[in-house]
Formats: C-alpha cells, sequence, structure tokens
C-alpha cells in the first residue's frame, strides 16, 4: 500500500450520526424510497431500491445460512435440526383468534389533548428523549438535574422556544397548568429515566396526552367476493403463527425430532399508530423467526442457548459489540404465558445514546400450541419415542412412561426484524468522512455484506482498457456481485463506491495493458496497491470472506 494515500476511517457514535443524513443518502444512492413517493407517499411504508434490496437479501442469506443451512452446534457438539417453511400471509382467521392477536394484539394508545396526535403510550418516554423541545429546554437549565417551572416558563418566552417547539409555546399559552408536565417530562429524560411508565406530556407539542386505551393493529382484509364478517381475514401481524400452524405436518413429514427447529423469513403487517423513525417501525415489514420446540424441562437451557447464539450472529454481521446489548424484560412487561424474554438492542442514532429493540427472544412455554390444540380440536402433543426409550431403559411403570413421552413442546422463539437489520447495518457502517476529497459519506459494511462486493473500472474510455476491464467483470460477476463502470472521472467513481459502501475497486490502465497488474482501491482507507489481473479473483475470495 502506499502509505501516502492511507487513511483510516474516524470511528464515529451513533448517537453523533444523523438520522437526516442517513436518511438522504439512502434516497440518493438507492437504498430506501419512500413507497408511492409520486403520490405524496403513504406513512409507514417503504420501498427497497436496487441497492436496499441486495444489503436486504444478503443478510437475510446469512441468517437462512445460519439457522437453516449450517445451523449451530448444539451443547452435545452435533449440528441442530432446523428446517425451513414459507408459509401463506393470510391464514384461517381462527388463528388469530386462537393466537391471541384478535382480543389482545392491542397497543396502549394515547391521544394529545393539544395536537390531537394518536401516540403509543409506552413510546412517549422513549419519543421524549429524542424530542427536540426537550432537548433545548434541558440545555436552558445546564449544570440543573433537568427543567424547573421556572425554567420552562422562561424557555417558552424565548425565541428558541418559537423555532424549535412552537406547538410547546402554543400550549403552554393556552393551558398554564401544563407548565408541571411540561418540567417533570423535562427532567426526567435529563435525570436518564428509561422506566416505560406513563409520562403525560406530548413529545411533538408538550400538550396533555389522555389515559392509553386499546387499539389493534392487525390490518383486515376479505377473502372473496363479498365484503362481511364471514369473509374477513387479516394480513399476518408476525410470520411465528404459520410456524405453529404446520408444527404437526413438519412431525409427520419430515425426520424431525424434539428438540427441532423450524426458520421462516417473510412479510409482516402491523398497523402501527405512529410508524417512525424511518424503516425501524413500520406498517409493513420483514421478520426473521424460528420457533424451537423443545422437552419442558429443557426450554430454560435452550433459552440460554439461543440468547447466545442470537447475539453471536448480530455480531457476525461486523456490529461493534458497544452498541449492542441485552435487555430482560420486567415481569410485567412479560406476556402472561411468557416465562422469560430478552431483547437484543442496538444503540441507534434517534435513540440519543440509549438502546432500541432489535430481536426479542422468549420462552413460551407451550402456549401457542395449546392454544391451537384448544381451538382446532387438533392434538398437538408429540410422542417422545427415545424418552420412551431411556425411561423403559431406567425400568420406569408403564403408566409412568405413559404419561411422560407425550407432551404438548415448549418453545423458545428468536424473533428479529429483517427490514430492522437492514436499518441497524446502515446505521452501523454510515460515516462522515468531511476530510476526504471526494465522498461525503462512507458505509463501511462488512464486505460480505456489501450490497456490490467489486467495482471494476477502465481508467479512461480508450486505448482497450474497457475490452481488458469488461473481460474481468465477466469473469468475476458470477462469483461476487460486480459493477463495471465507465462514466466520469475515476474519482468520482471511487466517490460512489464508497457512499454504497463497496469495499473494493479495481483500475484498469495503460499499466495493465503491458504488465497485467491492476490498481486495487480500498474504501475504508482509500490505499491503492497493484495485483496481478489473474489474483483479482483470489484476492475477493481472501478478503470477502
Ligand atoms: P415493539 O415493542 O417495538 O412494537 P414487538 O416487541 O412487538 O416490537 P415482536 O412482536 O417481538 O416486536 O417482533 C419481533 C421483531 O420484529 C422486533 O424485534 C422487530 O425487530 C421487528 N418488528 C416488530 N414490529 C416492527 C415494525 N413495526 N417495523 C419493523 N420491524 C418490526
Amino acid at each position: 500500500m502506499s502509505e501516502d494515500t492511507v487513511m483510516q476511517l474516524p470511528k464515529v457514535d451513533p448517537s453523533e450520526k444523523s438520522m437526516d443524513e442517513i436518511v438522504a443518502l439512502c434516497k440518493r444512492r438507492g437504498f430506501v424510497y419512500p413507497a408511492s413517493e409520486i403520490y405524496g407517499g403513504i406513512n409507514g411504508f417503504w420501498d427497497y431500491g436496487p441497492l436496499g434490496a441486495l444489503l436486504k437479501n444478503n443478510i437475510r442469506d446469512h441468517w437462512w445460512k445460519r439457522m437453516v443451512e449450517c445451523p449451530p452446534i448444539g451443547p452435545d457438539g452435533d449440528p441442530l435440526q432446523i428446517v425451513g417453511l414459507d408459509s401463506s400471509i393470510i391464514q384461517n382467521p381462527r388463528t388469530w383468534e386462537a393466537s391471541g392477536h384478535v382480543a389482545g394484539f392491542n397497543d396502549p394508545m394515547s391521544t394529545c389533548k393539544q395536537c390531537k396526535k394518536l401516540l403509543r403510550a409506552d413510546h412517549v418516554l422513549s419519543m421524549l428523549h429524542s424530542a427536540p423541545w426537550v432537548t433545548a429546554v434541558n440545555e436552558t437549565s445546564p449544570g440543573t438535574d433537568g427543567a424547573d417551572n421556572d425554567t420552562i416558563s422562561a424557555f417558552a418566552g424565548s425565541n428558541r422556544a418559537r423555532k424549535v417547539a412552537p406547538g410547546l409555546v402554543d400550549a403552554l399559552k393556552e393551558n398554564p397548568s401544563h407548565v408541571a408536565i411540561v418540567a417533570n417530562a423535562a427532567q426526567r429524560v435529563a435525570a436518564g429515566d428509561q422506566s416505560e411508565t406513563f409520562v403525560a406530556a406530548c413529545p411533538h407539542c408538550g400538550g396533555e396526552l389522555t389515559e392509553p386505551r386499546a387499539f389493534n393493529l392487525m390490518f383486515e382484509s376479505h377473502a372473496g367476493a363479498i365484503k362481511d364478517e364471514a369473509n374477513k381475514v387479516y394480513l399476518r401481524p408476525e410470520t411465528a403463527q404459520g410456524i405453529f400452524l404446520n408444527y404437526k405436518n413438519v412431525v409427520d413429514t419430515m425426520r424431525v425430532k424434539v428438540p427441532f427447529g423450524v426458520a421462516q423469513i417473510g412479510k409482516a403487517f402491523r398497523n402501527e399508530v405512529t410508524p417512525r423513525n424511518f424503516i425501524f417501525r413500520s406498517r409493513e415489514f420483514e421478520q426473521m423467526e424460528m420457533e424451537w420446540f423443545c422437552h419442558p424441562d429443557e426450554a430454560a437451557k435452550w433459552y440460554e442457548f439461543w440468547k447466545n447464539e442470537r447475539m453471536d450472529w448480530w455480531k457476525s454481521l461486523g456490529i461493534d459489540e458497544a452498541n449492542l446489548r441485552f435487555r430482560d424484560h420486567d415481569d410485567d412487561e412479560l406476556a402472561h404465558y411468557s416465562k422469560m424474554c430478552v431483547d437484543v438492542e442496538y444503540r441507534y442514532p434517534f435513540t440519543g445514546g440509549n438502546f432500541g429493540e432489535l430481536e426479542g427472544i422468549a420462552h413460551r412455554g407451550c402456549f401457542d400450541l395449546t392454544q391451537h390444540q384448544e381451538h382446532s380440536g387438533k392434538d398437538q402433543s408429540y410422542f417422545d419415542q427415545e424418552l420412551q426409550v431411556r425411561m423403559q431403559n431406567e425400568g420406569k411403570s408403564k403408566e409412568e412412561i405413559k404419561e411422560a413421552s407425550r407432551y404438548i413442546p415448549n418453545v423458545i422463539e428468536p424473533a428479529s426484524g429483517l427490514t430492522r437489520a437492514v436499518l441497524v447495518l446502515l446505521c452501523e457502517a454510515f460515516t462522515p468522512t468531511p476530510d476526504r476529497s471526494g465522498s461525503k459519506y462512507v458505509l463501511s459494511f462488512k464486505p460480505k455484506f456489501a450490497p456490490i462486493k467489486a467495482g471494476i473500472f477502465p481508467l479512461v474510455a480508450k486505448d482497450g482498457m474497457p475490452e481488458v476491464a469488461q473481460k474481468l467483470y465477466y469473469d468475476l460477476r458470477e462469483k461476487f456481485t460486480c459493477e463495471y463502470d465507465v462514466k466520469q472521472s475515476i474519482g468520482r467513481r471511487y466517490a460512489r463506491m464508497d457512499e454504497i459502501g463497496t469495499p473494493y475497486c479495481f483500475t484498469i490502465d495503460g499499466d495493465t495493458l503491458t504488465d497485467q497488474t491492476v490498481t486495487v482501491r480500498e474504501r475504508d482507507t482509500a490505499s491503492q496497491q497493484r495485483i496481478n489481473i489473474s489474483q483479482v479473483e483470489a484476492f475477493l475470495r481472501e478478503n470477502i470472506g
């Protein structure tokens, strides 16, 4: 490498990254576009552009590989048994009665009495953490634990308040009793309060919020020509239920024995009340879920296993450990059937230095299969032949064996968002590079996940260079996602590749024609070296992983 051109990519803390810049880069470089943009967009829906689709597929394939094709090695040294599934988005609506979604898939909602916005009550606190008025109020009272009533009154009369929070100024004018509510909310944020208890201040305008009420999140449609109650169906709000519905089919048709897993990736739909933070919370998204069916006595052991395995998987995407953590659910957060639940969380740029959910790993007991058994009348129990033989060898009584060898398996469920993983990789890779001459940003993806692995460029579009570059491109494109580009100056082509996260570029120049060497230009360091053109494939194999 020529030392004079080597630069190190700065390591930027996620809290210092700007979501506005990330969203703008995603649009400008073809990762994510607002859905139906020419009609003004539609709140909560996004389209994945050419590069976003490639990035998403790379993450999807990595999950599928590690779950289904090369599942982890279990505690006994053998690979686990996990099979894949692709179930229907629309199922018999009784599915959602059994699963509890019809009755219970409700978010607690509050309305702001001032600006009338509908908000998820359990998200208010985290929204307050990134609310401009809260930041501004807390900056008005530095050195204290946060704002008091006097600070709020002073702030409300300031020019800054009119700039960052005109809604708040109006709310306080109309209802002076809000001063205390607003001060309390700002104080709690300043004190780093993380408890998701209800805070009665609107993150948008500081107005008072109503008591939370339930709101059903499932999208409804009708199957068939007549739009009546009998034909009502739901778009699935999670992929998991399709797995439970097929558990018996899998046991009967595949050579699986408990413990085993069924994995599925696919679209899910939730009529989220407050879709926000770009693709973090959308109304249409993709999930990667696996249901691990095991003996009830072993469920706690498998819960620990999957918890660690999933964290390892997230790290394998190239995410800095410092930006990931586990968060155990408190008892009052657990669903009534869930025995244990932990979230894998990431430090998103919009969580103000805090963490937000990326994946949930839940010990669901035998709730789901029992519910489907009760609602469908179809036996969902599992006959454990191995256990039967073991008990016979141990000399157990017939009754004991009969009682123990048929049971409804327990389930450990690692449930993650594929589209949320796309967001995490974009946030993690996003690095502003104000000191670089070409690109303003670098997306420093781990090479394996970069949408394009290599750019192949003739230095100029003449003197036989395009022909050599094209041949290299044709040789490589079946093995790596490559792009051939002949337009613009070489600096601009490198800059574009930096901004879409391409780890390597290979440039064919005048020397290539005489000595068969090409320039390899590396994304993160902008360093260049020359290698023989015949070595390019091996170079990529070694460095892409
Ligand atoms: P939240 O509390 O954030 O609404 P959840 O706990 O209901 O999420 P799960 O039902 O456990 O989420 O879904 C599993 C995963 O699916 C989540 O960890 C997340 O990655 C993803 N997910 C859930 N809802 C959405 C959404 N609206 N948009 C994008 N991804 C989502």
